[in-house]
């Protein structure tokens, strides 16, 4: 199977897979959206009654909003997971009591009024586990109000809860095959107007594609041209891919864990089959 990508950054991925059949890209979409796990808050403790800081100054630990609704958005937070490092909390060694293996605390203490971000939960201990995404808005806090917060993150998959799903907009299209009948092309380039995606381009004589990954089969361009001038066609071999993750994992990771993942998942079922005698 041949890949080539056609556009990548640190949580982004398109690509394109060659002699491939779209059971395998459907499982490939299935593994990327619902098996890759990462770390999410599970357990969140609300410290209740006053807080005194080191003026004398004194707080409630309290916020505006129910503890129900910080906590399910302290849980959509992406946390970076090392997925070489982080197991699950019923196979880590600690037997699921909670090690660092396992997961991780982070403590939120900010004092009102302000906005209390992502990049304010402070983790406990090492602190490359800091939240990249620093700026998404949990809370605005009045005066004296001081939430104390001790929130404890696991590992798990978006088969469980959508928080701990990594990957989003998931997605694959048969590689579009572009084809242009010369002799019954107008040259009027009208079809060359109506793509909504720059697909085609007017050469010296004749149309041409350019870019055949951006065309979304939406056939404007065969229903513009001379009947049977141009033909578009999904190549059933061929699949674009496209994703992006949370920024928990790099999109690479998540692409690699998936490959993994479908590999295992064949493997033990290669050895059912032997076990069968
Ligand atoms: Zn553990």
């Amino acid at each position: 199977m041949d890949m080539k990508i056609l556009d990548k950054g640190e949580n982004k991925l398109r690509f394109v897979i060659e002699k491939a059949n779209p059971a395998f890209a459907n499982s490939l979409r299935r593994v990327l959206l619902s098996d890759i796990p990462k770390m999410a808050i599970e357990d969140v403790e609300f410290h209740l009654g006053p807080i005194r800081d080191q003026d004398g100054r004194e707080y409630e630990s309290i916020s505006p909003l129910f503890d129900e609704i910080l906590s399910h958005r302290l849980g959509l937070v992406p946390i970076p997971t090392d997925l070489d490092f982080f197991s699950f909390q019923d196979e880590c060694e600690c037997e699921g009591e909670g090690c660092p293996k396992c997961s991780i605390m982070y403590v939120l203490n900010k004092k009102g009024p302000c906005t209390v971000y992502s990049g304010d939960m402070e983790p406990v201990g090492d602190s490359s586990l800091k939240i990249k995404e620093d700026l998404i808005p949990l809370v605005k806090l009045s005066e004296g109000q001081a939430p104390l917060i001790y929130a404890t993150a696991i590992l798990g998959t978006g088969r469980t809860h959508a928080k701990w799903q990594v990957c989003h907009g998931v997605g694959y299209k048969y590689y579009p095959v572009i084809k242009i009948d010369g002799k019954k092309c107008d040259k009027g380039a009208s079809c060359v107007r109506i793509c909504p995606r720059d697909v085609l381009v007017e050469g010296d004589k004749k149309i041409e594609v350019a870019a055949p990954e951006a065309c979304t089969l939406c056939m404007s361009c065969t229903e513009e041209c001379e009947p049977g001038a141009i033909t578009v066609k999904g190549d059933p071999t061929k699949f674009v891919l496209t994703f992006e993750t949370d920024g928990s994992v790099s999109a690479q990771r998540a692409l690699q864990y998936a490959l993994d993942l479908l590999k295992e998942k064949a493997e033990g079922f290669r050895e059912g089959i032997s076990s069968l005698g």
